[in-house]
């Protein structure tokens, strides 16, 4: 367990806290925070999705109360959870989450407010990834905010006035906007999505149809060993042509999708985050070349798309702003 305290952090006695929590296919990021946004502590644990939601949810108790107890004198009101996947937010279950086999139908809310005798609430991983952007990092009070993270898949979310904006849980499925009508094979069995050029998958299938074309091409992977996106960063850093044109592609196809976003809904602040985002460099300008010629002009003077801000800690952070906004807005309705 890796354990970060920031002990010069002192808050008034009578200071809110509330846990924020990101669960993710491999590890579980778990925050406490202050409603004034301060991280107090933070922690990862590992998930081990294969021993079922309650052994996880228990291990998130455990070291939530050591953590917890190691800030004794705060109040701490709510509990807050991401989840990578299709939720049922007033069940407090998951539908889908193919990262998570098995924890469907599981009550999430009801096991872990049992455990902490709190309230709990919880929300799909990309949603509050932006929410978290939007209270502390690079989205900050922005009006409107369309966040990407781009990882193994890609996630998108819209916030409107702080406010997660969705007709259905399966909304929000970016990664699966259609570029290309006759384009490679995707994932999900339909042809030309977007994860088809920018995801750890994508980065991969360009590799392999592009690669016997540029045999002077530094990236020479071992036979079965994968090609990562930080790989071809690496080369395309140093200069590799092949490493460059993928990139190029790669950021092309997803100025077209966010130029789609725009012109959709007329979102302005757009963000790029996940682990590809450390990236941007390379994925910059192909972005902004897309951008400036898909977007109609009226709407682009207003169009900023920049790095998110806040890494891995976007996650937990919304997490925690989700329980703030809930338990205030229940209070408001008790009154
Ligand atoms: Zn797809």
């Amino acid at each position: 367990m890796i354990r970060k305290t920031d002990s010069s952090l002192s808050l008034p006695f009578s200071m809110k806290i509330f846990a924020g929590i990101d669960i993710g296919g491999t590890t579980m990021n778990i925050g406490l925070v202050s409603e004034d946004g301060q991280v107090l502590d933070e922690t990862v644990v590992p998930t081990c999705p294969e021993k079922g939601p309650e052994d996880a949810l228990n291990r998130i108790a455990e070291s939530l109360k050591q953590m917890l107890a190691a800030h004794r004198k705060k109040d701490c009101r709510g509990i807050g959870i991401g989840i990578p996947g299709l939720i049922d937010t007033d069940k407090g279950c998951i539908l889908e989450a193919s990262n998570l086999p098995g924890w469907e139908s599981f009550s999430i809310i009801g096991h872990l407010s049992a455990k902490m005798n709190m309230p709990v609430f919880i929300e799909n991983d990309a949603n509050l990834a932006a929410l978290g952007e939007y209270w502390l990092g690079a989205g900050h009070g922005a009006d409107n905010l369309f966040m990407v993270t781009l990882g193994s898949g890609i996630g998108g979310a819209i916030l409107a006035g702080g406010k997660i904006l969705k007709m259905h849980p399966s909304a929000g499925e970016f990664g699966h906007m259609i570029i290309e009508r006759s384009g490679a094979t995707c994932t999900c069995g339909r042809r030309g999505c977007l994860e088809t050029y920018i995801s750890k998958h994508g980065f991969e299938r360009m590799f392999r149809e592009k690669q016997s074309g540029y045999p002077m091409s530094s990236v020479k992977p071992a036979e079965n060993e994968p090609v990562s996106p930080q790989l071809l960063a690496e080369h395309a850093s140093h200069g590799d042509i092949l490493a460059n044109l993928i990139f190029l592609e790669a950021g092309e196809a997803l100025g077209i999708a966010i130029s789609n976003v725009i012109n959709l809904t007329g979102v302005t602040c757009i963000l790029v985050g996940g682990g590809i985002a450390n990236a941007w460099d390379l994925l910059q300008e192909p972005v902004m070349r897309s951008v400036e010629r898909n977007v109609f002009k009226s709407i682009l003077s207003g169009v900023s798309v920049c790095k998110a801000a806040l890494g891995e800690k976007a996650g937990f952070m919304g997490a925690a702003r989700l329980a703030v906004d809930s338990v205030s807005k229940h209070a408001r309705e008790v009154l």
